[in-house]
This record gives C-alpha cells, structure tokens and sequence, in this order.
C-alpha cells in the first residue's frame, strides 16, 4: 500500500475493475482515472453499469476485479466509513426529527466533534441555507432538503464526493437550477465530484469530463464539448443529442479531407473528424448535428454559398417549439434527417411536403464505422449472453 504522498496526488484512479453477478457482467474491466478536483460525470442509460461503478468507489461494492485507488492510496479492500468519501443519494436520507442544522452536524458529532458551530455555519452558508438551520427537512423544498444532504456529506471533508442521480426526485425547473448550484459549490469547495446520471443534458451542464458508458464499458470519455461535436461511436452520437447519420461510400480521401457519395450527391468532411476507416472503396456514417444544418427550399437553391455539403429532400413533419423548429426531411440520402432552425425569420413556404435542399459546412462533419451500428439494446444483449 502507497501512501497520500504518491505522485497521482488525488486522483481517484480505477485500474481493471469490474464486475460481475453470475454469469452477467455489469462492468468490465476499465481503467479510469478521476483527475483530482474535477467534476467528473459517469452518463448513460439505465443499467449501463455506471452506479455499480460509483458503488465500487464507495466501498459498497466489492469488485470481482481490479484496484480503487484514492489519492495514490489503494483502498479496495476498505470499508465504505475507512475511506475518504462521501455519498448523497437520490433519496436524501435526512434525519426528518432533526433540525437542519442538527442533520449538518450529525458528522461531526458522531467523531466527537464538540465546537461544530462554526463548520456547520459556513456548511450552511455554502448551500445558501443559513436562514433555514432551525427548521425540520419537510419544511424544505426537494431542493432544499438536497442541499442540506450535500453540506451533510462535505462537513467531514471528503477527498471525493460520490453522487448518485441526486436530483433525480427533483421536478425539470429544480434540477436545472440544482444543476447549476451544484457546480457552484464544487467550484467553491474545489473537491473531487463524481456525478451518475442518465440524463446527457445534466452530465453536460456540470461535467469537465464525461464518461459514456454502455453496456459496462466506458465508450468514450471526454470534455462534453468535445464528445459532442467528435463523437466516437454511433452511440454517443444519438445518446449525447441528436445525430444524422448517412452511410456513404468514399470516393476520394487525402490528409485533410474525405470526399464521400451519399444519395446520388457528394459531400465533404475532414479527415481529422474521421473515426473510421478512410480508404476509398469502402463506406462509413456521414455525421451532422441537426442544428448544424441549414434549410433552403429548392426554389432558392441557386442562392445556396459554394463550398457547401448539400443533400435535397423533402420535409414530412415540422415542430414549431418556440425557439426553434424542428423539421424531418425524407431524401435519397437519407429517411427521418432532422434539422433544428432558430426562429428568427421563419419562411412560410417551409412545411410538410415542401421540396428542399440541407446545407452545412463540411467543417461540422464527422465520419464514423459503418459497421458499428449497434444500440445500447444490441450490445446488453450481447454483453449479458
Ligand atoms: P440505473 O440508472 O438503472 O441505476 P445503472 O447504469 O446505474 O442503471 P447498475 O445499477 O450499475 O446500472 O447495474 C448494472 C447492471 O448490473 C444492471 O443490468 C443490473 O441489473 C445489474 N445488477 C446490479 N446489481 C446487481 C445485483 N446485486 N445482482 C445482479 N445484477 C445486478
């Protein structure tokens, strides 16, 4: 056993673990490592594997494989009170006959703590909950009453807070601001935060680094910026958003860029934004972002700037949503290709059955294996046989 003092400084770094129950693996081995003071997200669908990961970390899960290290300290073999973390769950766990400022404390007292009034102050202020101290958890919103969970577990200074879809009881007006007051207090605390959710657009909200998990393994693992704009695998790209994705043979590929056919027309997109296979002859997914494109109708297609990638097609169904609207366009290269316009200058004649031509910049374009189109269904199936 190394001691704090390691090199990794204090990292919470994940070496072949895993897991499995019987003969289904809920986590493969996967190595991970947690930079120290991040806010790091473990995001995907519902059995994914991803709380079993969180578990191992806390100690409430023996792994069958592999080390938890904390700070350079391995402690795979320690229970979840001898290490230096902190869990909040969904359910906020709060002792409901005790004062706010009591359930804060409950820490501190229970290692003999006798002065908490200071600590328990400044936990307080941190949750912005210093006017509520005297009242009882049902008094408090479901915000609140996380809040109070949070400062609980960051009174006894954990290396690592581990939280467990904690605003997943929260109605979608509370999460968004809990989403946001959660960040804050990890900024201002500057600890390890590791973070299990399904819903993508939370994991990008908070996260500096994003782990994509599907079916037990890590997909890929990123900056939610770049995992959105450079997904890897077809199922990142339709898991973090929305993605077009149009199989195209290569016609021409040079250090820079590809040049692909799809639907009787060409398009181009960067080499560097390839993850497949570039060799001409063969074929891969074209990727576009639906807000990415642009919609012109055909009558206007002349107007359309050089150097664009351009398909034609023709709209089936359009949503008004206030910001934007969003249509599905049906063309040769593609069926259901959804595209997101702002609403600024709406052109009327932009309704169902309308003939039009997409446009983007090849720039926004990606490439992915054509021969990974498998979802997250497929691959549990596979994974549990
Ligand atoms: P959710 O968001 O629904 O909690 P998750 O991604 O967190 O999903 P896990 O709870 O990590 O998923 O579970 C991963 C897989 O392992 C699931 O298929 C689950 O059924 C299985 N699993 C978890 N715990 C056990 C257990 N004790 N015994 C058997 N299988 C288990």
């Amino acid at each position: 056993m190394t001691t704090d003092t390691d090199s990794t400084g204090g990292d919470v770094r994940l070496t072949g673990i895993s897991k499995t129950y019987g003969s289904f693996t809920a986590v493969h081995p996967l190595d991970l490592t947690i930079p120290q003071g991040s806010f790091f997200a473990l995001l995907g669908a519902s059995g994914c594997g991803k709380t079993t990961t969180l578990r191992m970390i806390a100690g409430l899960e023996d792994p069958t494989t592999g080390t938890v290290r904390l700070g350079g300290r391995d402690v795979t073999d320690l229970p979840p009170y001898k290490r230096p973390v902190n869990t909040v769950f969904q359910s906020y766990a709060l002792f409901p006959h005790l004062s706010i400022y009591e359930n804060v404390a409950f820490g501190l007292r229970r290692r003999g703590v006798k002065s908490v009034r200071k600590q328990v102050g400044e936990m307080l202020d941190l949750v912005q909950l210093g006017d509520r101290a005297q009242q009882r958890p049902h008094q408090l919103s479901g915000g609140q009453q996380q809040r109070v969970a949070v400062a609980r577990a960051l009174i006894n200074h954990p290396q690592v807070l581990l939280l467990d879809e904690p605003l997943g009881a929260l109605d979608l007006k509370l999460r968004r601001q809990m989403q946001l007051e959660l960040k804050r207090i990890q900024t201002e605390v500057g600890i390890t935060f590791v973070h299990v959710t399904h819903d993508q657009e939370e994991a990008m909200t908070m996260a500096d680094q994003v782990a994509v998990m599907n079916g037990g393994r890590v997909e890929q693992l990123g900056a939610p910026a770049d995992l959105y704009e450079n997904p890897g695998t077809t199922f990142v790209a339709n898991f973090l958003g929305t993605s077009n994705l149009i199989t195209a043979g290569i016609v021409e590929s040079s250090a820079e860029d590809l040049v692909v056919s799809a639907g009787g027309g060409k398009l181009k997109l960067p080499a560097a934004r390839c993850r497949a296979a570039t060799a001409p002859g063969g074929s891969l997914l074209v990727g576009v972002r639906p807000e990415k494109i642009s919609l012109a109708h055909a009558d206007d297609a002349a107007g359309i700037p050089e150097g664009r990638n351009r398909i034609t097609g023709r709209i089936t169904a359009s949503s008004f949503i206030g910001v934007s609207t969003q249509y599905v366009v049906d063309g040769p290269a593609g069926s259901g290709l959804q595209v997101y316009e702002q609403n600024v200058e709406r052109d009327s004649r932009l309704a169902p059955g309308a003939e039009v031509v997409l446009h983007w910049n090849p720039a926004h374009t990606f490439g992915l294996d054509a021969g990974q189109a498998i979802d997250a269904g497929t691959q549990k199936v596979e994974d549990a046989a």
